[in-house]
């Protein structure tokens, strides 16, 4: 099978129902939407995103929070507010909520695309963060695809190992919004496509990335959603004043 020509990839959503809308109006059609997990945790409305998530038809892979908020991971590893949080999500998930992400998979191979997708990082899917070329390095022998699209740090950003001759490591590019990489044929990419819900590179925007596996393109976009309507829902919601007041300074 032809592998989709658009594809939008997500991640990091944090029931953050606000800017989840605002990265699929922004978005426009697309034939395909990819999810590298944490759909939920944080914030305040966990049903909506899965939900409209479900209506995409999104494929998605489970988060620590995924896993952490419906009892599937201890969350002993979760500090203090993440915790509060994932608690509070728990009680409030739906029944169909609950099940759709308990069926998420730590990570899955889109073969057509030659792409492989997985919250974390390959060698620990569900709480390595990548945010070095050296911490990418060893994960590059931890999966086959071409590419490997990532979450978790809340972070955009690119790997890329050496290509045919070259002689230095692993590149780390930083894409800043509207910027496209080509894919050369010659090297293999992780790539974190930031945050939707919750982003910690200082820009307070919505991150998410358009993928086109012909044209061997990805591109990075930022798009700004009203940050007080989500804060005023956590407001509601009683969930910790830190979380609430992060998503303004996108840290
Ligand atoms: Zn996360």
């Amino acid at each position: 099978m032809a592998p989709p020509s658009k594809i939008c990839l997500v991640a990091d959503i944090h029931s953050n129902f606000a800017a989840l809308q605002a990265v699929v109006q922004d978005a426009g059609e697309v034939d395909a939407w990819w999810c590298m997990g944490d759909l939920v945790g944080y914030g305040p409305d966990p049903n909506q995103c899965v939900e409209l998530l479900a209506e995409l038809g999104a494929v998605s892979v489970a988060g620590n929070h995924d896993a952490g908020s419906i009892g599937k991971l201890s969350l002993g590893r979760f500090n203090l507010d993440a915790r509060v949080a994932a608690e509070w999500t728990g009680r409030v998930l739906s029944e169909s909520s609950t099940r759709i992400l308990d069926a998420l998979e730590e990570t899955r191979a889109e073969e057509d695309c030659g792409a492989f997708l997985v919250h974390g990082s390959p060698s620990d899917p569900l709480w390595e963060y990548m945010t070095s070329a050296s911490q990418a390095e060893h994960n590059f022998e931890a999966f086959t695809e071409d590419i490997c699209f990532c979450g978790h740090s809340h972070v955009p950003i690119v790997f890329a190992t050496p290509g045919r001759g070259e002689q230095e490591g692993v590149a780390q590019v930083v894409p800043a919004d509207g910027e496209t990489i080509e894919l050369a044929g010659d090297r293999r990419y992780l790539a974190n496509v930031g945050s939707v819900g919750q982003p910690r590179d200082g820009d307070p925007r919505a991150s998410y990335v358009m993928f086109e596996p012909r044209a061997k393109l990805i591109t990075y976009y930022r798009v700004a959603y009203q940050v007080e309507r989500t804060q005023g829902r956590m407001v509601e919601a009683g969930l910790p004043a830190f979380l609430i007041k992060r998503l303004a300074l996108g840290r």
